[in-house]
C-alpha cells in the first residue's frame, strides 16, 4: 500500500518501469500471473475470513465467486498468453501489393483498476489478471465499502509485486478522485452507472480510454412452458446469492401469468430449501454492505404487496429474501436497479408487454429468459438490447472465462474475461511491411491521365 501524498510519485515510478520495457516479455508476465495465483492460494483464508466480515458470506460462496472464478481467469491467462502475444496477419489488398501485414498486440502502460464492494476481490483482481497478461503495470484501488477485503487486498498486492510494477491505494471516494486527477493508459471501473459517469468524465481530461462495468435493472421472463421446479431454483440461486448485492442478479421477474400461482409456490419452496425456516439464522445467507444501503432498500418494502419475505433488522443489516407482487411500472422499486434480496414480480398475458417494459429501460446487463421456445428464444434476443443473455439459467454467463463479459449503454462500456481482458489492455498495432521489388507509379503526381486507370 501507498501513502494517498505519493500517488503522483508512484505513478511516476511506475512509467518509468514501465518505460524500461521489463513487464512486455513473455516470461516475465506468465512469473507475475504464477506469482497471483500463489498469493491468492495461501490468503484462501484470509479471503475467506474478510468476506465474512464485509458481507457476512459464505466460505462455499466466497470460494465459488470469488477464488476459484479468479484462480480460472488466472489459468485461462497461463494457458493461452503465448497464442494472445503473437502478431496476427492481415489480408493486404491489390494496392498494397507486394506488402504483409499484421497487427501486433502491445501493453497501453499504467492501468487504474477501480473495484466495486459486492464481489470486491474478484472484480478487483480478475482485470488485474488481464492488465498483467497484457503486459501493464497498474495501480488498484479497492472499494472502502469492503474493508477488511481491501487489507488483504493490498497484503496479497504488496507480498507479491514490487510498487512500480502493481501497488493498491487504499481509500475512498476522495482517494479515488485523486487517483482520477493524474493521467493513466487506461482506467478499468467497476461500479455504479452514476460514478461510471464521473471516471468517464474525468478520464476524458486525459483522453484516457476506459473501461465502464456498471450495473441495472436485468430482467429475468419466465415462459409458461418452463421446467418450474428447475426456473425457481435457479432464480432464487442468482436473486439471493450474496443477498442480492450481485450485478447480474435478475432484477425482476416478467411472468407468464398462466404460470404465476405455480411459480410463486415454487420460488417459496425454493427459499425455504436453501435458507430455512428463518434466513436471519442461516450460515448461508448475506447480509447488506451497510446501513445507508440497508435504509435505501427497506424503503422498497413498501411497494406492492409482499408475499414472500418482507422482515428486515437494520442492527444486522438484514433483509429477508423477498417477493413482491402487484408492483406498478412507476413504484420506486421498478426505477432503477435494487441491489437487495427484493424480487418484484410483474406478470404478462402477451410477450410483447415483457418486451416493452425492458424496452422502456436503460439497456441492462443482463436479460435472462426461461423458455424452451425456440422462437421465443430468438424474439427475445432479436428485439432487446443487453450486456449479455442467458437463457434458462441465471448469473452464469458472468462466470466462465472463455466468455466476454460487460454491458451496453447504461450498464457499461467495454468487455473483460479470458482473451478479452487481454484485449482491453492491450494497443492493436497495424504493421504494413512493404517490398522494393516494385511499385505502382499511379500514386504519384503528375496525376494528369491517370483517373482512368483507377
Ligand atoms: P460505486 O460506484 O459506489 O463505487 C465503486 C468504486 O468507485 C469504489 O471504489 C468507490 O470508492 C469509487 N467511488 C465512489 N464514488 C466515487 C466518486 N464520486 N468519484 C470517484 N470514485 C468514486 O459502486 P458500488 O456501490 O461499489 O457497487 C455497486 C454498483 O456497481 C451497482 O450498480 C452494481 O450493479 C455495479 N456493479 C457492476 C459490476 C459489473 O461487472 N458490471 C460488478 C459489480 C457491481
Amino acid at each position: 500500500m501507498i501513502f494517498q501524498l505519493s500517488i503522483s510519485d508512484t505513478i511516476r515510478k511506475q512509467r518509468k518501469f514501465f518505460q524500461s520495457g521489463t513487464t512486455k516479455d513473455f516470461a516475465f508476465r506468465l512469473v507475475q500471473l504464477k506469482a497471483l495465483k500463489q498469493a491468492i492460494i495461501q490468503h484462501q483464508t484470509d479471503i475467506t475470513h474478510a468476506l465474512l466480515a464485509d458481507l457476512n458470506r459464505a466460505e462455499v460462496e466466497t470460494y465459488g465467486t470469488e477464488i476459484l472464478l479468479i484462480l480460472s481467469e488466472i489459468d485461462y491467462a497461463i494457458k493461452n498468453l503465448k497464442q494472445w502475444m503473437q502478431p496476427q496477419k492481415l489480408a493486404t489488398n491489390i494496392q498494397q501489393l507486394p506488402a504483409s501485414a499484421h497487427i501486433y498486440p502491445e501493453p497501453l502502460g499504467i492501468a487504474l483498476i477501480i473495484g466495486p464492494w459486492n464481489y470486491p476481490f474478484q472484480l478487483t483482481l480478475s482485470p488485474l489478471v488481464g492488465a498483467i497478461a497484457a503486459g501493464n503495470c497498474a495501480i488498484i484501488k479497492p472499494s472502502e465499502l469492503a474493508s477488511n477485503c481491501s487489507k488483504v487486498i493490498a497484503e496479497i498486492i504488496t507480498k507479491s509485486f514490487a510498487s512500480e510494477y502493481i501497488t493498491v491505494v487504499e481509500g475512498g471516494v476522495d482517494t479515488s478522485q485523486q487517483l482520477l486527477a493524474d493521467k493513466f493508459d487506461h482506467i478499468f471501473f467497476t461500479g455504479g452507472t452514476a460514478i461510471g459517469k464521473i471516471v468517464m468524465e474525468a478520464a476524458a481530461k486525459h483522453l484516457t480510454p476506459v473501461t465502464l462495468e456498471l450495473g441495472g435493472k436485468s430482467p429475468c421472463i419466465v415462459d409458461a412452458d418452463v421446467n418450474i421446479e428447475c426456473t425457481a431454483q435457479r432464480i432464487i440461486w442468482g436473486k439471493f446469492l450474496n443477498a442480492g448485492q450481485t450485478c447480474v442478479a435478475p432484477d425482476y421477474l416478467l411472468v407468464n401469468k398462466n404460470i404465476k400461482p405455480q411459480l410463486l409456490t415454487a420460488l417459496q419452496k425454493s427459499i425455504k430449501e436453501f435458507y430455512g425456516d428463518n434466513p436471519a439464522k442461516s450460515p448461508d445467507y448475506g447480509r447488506i454492505i451497510n446501513h445507508k444501503h440497508f435504509d435505501r432498500l427497506v424503503k422498497f418494502l413498501q411497494d406492492g404487496h409482499i408475499c414472500i419475505g418482507g422482515e428486515s433488522n437494520k442492527i444486522e443489516c438484514y433483509i429477508a429474501p423477498t417477493v413482491i407482487d402487484n408492483i406498478s411500472l412507476t413504484s420506486a422499486v421498478m426505477q432503477s436497479e435494487i441491489f437487495g434480496p427484493i424480487l418484484p414480480i410483474i406478470e404478462y398475458g402477451d410477450i410483447d408487454k415483457a418486451i416493452t417494459i425492458i424496452n422502456s429501460q436503460p439497456k441492462p446487463l443482463a436479460v435472462y429468459l426461461f423458455s424452451q421456445d425456440k422462437k421465443l428464444q430468438q424474439r427475445i434476443l432479436q428485439n432487446t438490447s443487453s450486456g449479455g443473455v442467458c437463457i434458462n439459467d441465471t448469473v452464469m454467463q458472468a462466470a466462465a472465462s472463455g466468455l466476454p463479459f460487460g454491458g451496453v449503454g447504461d450498464s457499461g462500456i467495454g468487455r473483460y474475461h479470458g482473451k478479452t481482458s487481454f484485449e482491453t489492455f492491450s494497443h492493436y498495432k497495424t504493421v504494413l511491411q512493404r517490398s522494393f521489388l516494385f511499385d505502382i507509379k499511379l500514386r504519384y503526381a503528375p496525376y494528369k491521365g491517370k483517373l482512368q486507370w483507377l
